[in-house]
Parts: structure tokens; C-alpha cells; sequence
């Protein structure tokens, strides 16, 4: 089997703080024995259990960059009872470039998994954290957002899976990150990703969805702060005391929840994210954009529930998510 060319700055068994870079050989016009470096730190305090906290799997949704610098600044040893990796940047090509996937080779990293030792860039730093940072960690935390094309109620999420205590554990800690909403989900495209892999070794793993349109907010960031926060404590990492609000739970439990564009054209959003929807209900008219004179196409909600997500830009192509409902479990 290839060995990953990816090598570590960072000792991730010395006690203390240590940032540094995980450096991946790439060879280009630019830069003849050049690298890319992807930001880490690793902050332990003696013998515990580890924590792995990424950022910018896709590269241009930004709470966790923000929260995951923030922590390396601020975190201390003595506040810690094990290791806590810390990984801002994941897909760190993307992240510089803004976009989801990476400049590089285009490749989507939350696709790319398990990757390969041998493969594309985007390849080579799924198999790291496939087969080295993974497999070392207990509890994986995973930002998302949605990025430019998608926006979100801002929610913690845990998957569906055929090994039951391993889903419970999941779900207590995705309570535990305590976002404004908790999301409990059936992956609809689950193969490539870093969460999938994760689930196969056994760990426990959360992922969010905090937001979108390519920003952050305050309110975005101030969630995934105390959120990041409150998952370490969860994983008896973090010293310190949870800090806690009401969370509403949703379920998607089907294709249902999506619905998906078929024409191009101006949205007209009908219903704005976190509003309750009727089964039928009206959510949003895609107007033509080549001639006036024309009616739109409505799209209706397939399930009743809350409108969870949303196409971000104000044009939309065929096959583009338009919406997702998700169900309020009460
Ligand atoms: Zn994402």
C-alpha cells in the first residue's frame, strides 16, 4: 500500500501547545519542490481521550475556520485532560481559494473519501485524515455550512446507522454541541464522505450545517464557539461547565425533504428559512429570466415541516437544490 506523502510538523504526544503545519509535497510550474501546508495544533494535557475538530472540508463555509482559530488561540493545556488536533483549514487549497472544492484538481474533498496515498491532492489529504488523524481520534468533529449556493437554520447533526450504540453515542454528542437545532439524518449521498469513513472506524462523530451564502454571522459564529466548547466537554476533554439553551429537534428521514429545481431561472423565495410548511405548501416561484409576459413555476414543500435549507443565490439552475424540509420531532 502507498505511504502518505503528508507529513506532520506537529508531535501529537508531547504534552503542551504546538501549532504547525501538516506539509503535502506538491511539485508545480510555480514551485518546482513546492507544498501545500495546512495549518494544525494540537494542544494535550497527559493521558485522555482525542479530539479531532476540522474546519473547510469545503472551503468556503467559514463558523468552523473561525471557531477552530479561535480555540487553538485560546485553548489551554491545563484546561484540557487529553489531545485535542485541531484543523482549521481541512481542505486548505479550497478554503484560500474561497471555493467549495479545490483550485488544484477540483476535487470535492467530502467526496474524496477514503482517498488515496497516491492520488489527486484532494486524494492524498482524504487518506491522512482517513488513515492517520482519524484513527487516532475518539470524537470527530466536522464544520459545515452551506457554503455560496446553500443556506441553513444553523443545526448539529448526527447520521442514521446500523450500529445502534454508535448512533446513540453520536446523538448525545450532537445534543451535547447544543446548536439552536439538532439534527438527526439519513445521508442521501453518503458515499466520498469524511462522515462515512469516520462512522466505519467506530468513532463518535457530529457534523453542523450553521449557516451559508459563502459568510458568517455573529449569531453563526457565537453558536459554533460555544458549540465547539460544549463538544469537548461532552467528550470529557474540556474542563470546564457546558453551557446549554433549548434546541429543537428535526428529523429527515426521507427524499421527501428535498426538493430539487427543475428549470432555470429568479427565485421568488414564498417562505423563508425556519418557517413551519404545510405538505403542498407554496415555497417558492422560479421566474423566467429570458421574457416577461410568462408565469413562473411554483415548487411546492413534499413534506410538512421547517424549511431547513435553502438555495442561496437569487438564480437557480435545473437540478439545483431549491429547498429542504425537515421534519419538527416534537
Ligand atoms: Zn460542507
Amino acid at each position: 500500500m502507498p505511504v502518505s506523502p503528508i507529513v506532520a510538523g506537529v508531535p501529537f504526544d508531547e504534552d503542551g501547545v504546538h501549532h504547525g503545519f501538516l506539509r503535502m509535497p506538491y511539485s508545480r510550474d510555480d514551485s518546482a519542490w513546492g507544498s501545500v501546508l495546512i495549518p494544525i495544533t494540537v494542544v494535550r494535557n497527559g493521558e485522555g481521550p482525542t479530539a479531532l475538530l476540522t474546519g473547510a472540508n469545503h472551503g468556503d463555509e467559514y463558523e468552523g475556520p473561525v471557531a477552530l482559530q479561535a480555540l487553538a488561540m485560546e485553548l489551554k493545556p491545563e484546561e484540557v485532560r487529553g489531545r485535542v488536533i485541531i484543523v482549521p483549514f481541512m481542505n486548505a487549497p479550497a478554503f484560500r481559494a474561497g471555493t467549495r472544492t479545490s483550485p488544484i484538481d477540483r476535487g470535492n474533498l467530502n467526496r474524496s473519501f477514503p482517498g488515496r496515498a497516491d492520488g489527486t491532492p484532494t486524494q492524498k489529504i482524504a487518506d491522512y485524515f482517513a488513515s492517520t488523524l482519524a484513527p487516532m481520534a475518539d470524537f470527530v468533529l466536522d464544520f459545515h455550512s452551506g457554503g455560496k449556493t446553500l443556506d441553513f437554520v444553523p443545526f448539529a447533526a448526527a447520521h442514521r446507522l446500523d450500529a445502534k450504540v454508535q448512533e446513540e453515542a453520536c446523538i448525545d454528542a450532537m445534543r451535547a454541541f447544543n446548536a439552536p437545532y439538532s439534527m438527526v439524518l439519513l445521508e442521501i449521498d453518503n458515499v466520498g464522505m469524511f462522515d462515512t469513513t469516520v462512522e466505519a472506524l467506530g468513532k463518535v462523530f457530529v457534523s453542523t450545517e450553521l449557516g451559508g451564502g459563502g459568510t458568517a454571522t455573529a449569531r453563526s459564529i457565537g453558536i459554533a464557539k460555544k458549540g465547539v466548547r460544549n463538544f469537548l466537554i461532552h467528550a470529557g476533554i474540556h474542563k470546564g461547565d457546558p453551557e446549554t439553551a433549548p434546541s429543537i429537534d428535526l428529523d429527515m428521514p426521507d427524499g421527501d425533504c428535498f426538493v430539487f429545481a427543475e428549470h432555470d431561472g429568479l427565485i421568488e423565495p414564498l417562505a423563508d428559512l425556519g418557517a413551519p410548511v404545510e405538505k403542498g405548501a407554496e415555497i417558492a416561484r422560479v421566474w423566467p429570466v429570458e421574457r416577461t409576459g410568462q408565469t413562473p413555476v411554483v415548487y411546492h414543500a413534499r413534506r410538512a415541516g421547517l424549511l431547513t435549507a435553502r438555495h442561496f443565490p437569487g438564480l437557480v439552475k435545473s437540478g439545483d437544490c431549491l429547498a429542504v424540509t425537515a421534519v419538527v420531532v416534537e
